[in-house]
Parts: C-alpha cells; sequence; structure tokens
C-alpha cells in the first residue's frame, strides 16, 4: 500500500462541516484505474465519531465506519483509522 503524505485539500467534493479531512490516498489496484481517496474523521468525540473514505465527488461514493465499531478490515478506512489514531482521536 504507497500512501502519499498527506495534504490540506481535498482531492474531491465532500460537504460535511462535521470532517477533518486527513489527507488521501492512492488506490493502485493493478488492473483498475489509479484513484485517489479522501480520508477524514467525522465527528469531534469517541466514540460518535466516524472514519470516511470518499472515492469520487458523487454524494453517495464513500465509504464510512464508527470509531467505536473498532479497527476497520478494509484498505482505506484502516488509513484513516491510523491517521485519525496519530491525530489523537482514538486511544
Ligand atoms: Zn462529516
Amino acid at each position: 500500500m504507497t500512501n502519499f503524505p498527506p495534504t490540506d485539500k481535498p482531492f474531491h467534493t465532500h460537504d460535511c462541516d462535521a470532517c477533518t479531512f486527513l489527507g488521501w490516498a492512492i488506490d493502485g489496484t493493478p488492473g483498475y484505474q489509479i484513484m485517489c481517496v479522501d480520508l477524514y474523521v467525522c465527528g469531534q468525540e469517541f466514540p460518535t465519531a466516524s472514519l470516511i473514505a470518499r472515492f469520487s465527488s458523487e454524494p453517495s461514493d464513500y465509504s464510512s465506519r464508527p470509531i467505536s465499531a473498532g479497527q476497520p478490515k478494509t484498505m482505506h478506512l484502516l488509513d484513516a483509522y491510523h491517521r485519525a489514531r496519530g491525530l489523537g482521536y482514538i486511544d
């Protein structure tokens, strides 16, 4: 898994005031078009905050998971989990 360093600008449109941008990741699955995935943590407080991976600017094109649900199993939400953890959202 190759992650670019976090940047301060989301790649896709994401209309949520409660979200904190964690940076973006590259989805480089062989045989597929390379995608840029924006990672967020939504909400400020444990355990109600959730992790978000946005794949395009299409409003429904994202996946999310409550932080309280534990360590995610999908690659991008797991990436968001580690970044949120690095920022102190997760103990
Ligand atoms: Zn949000």
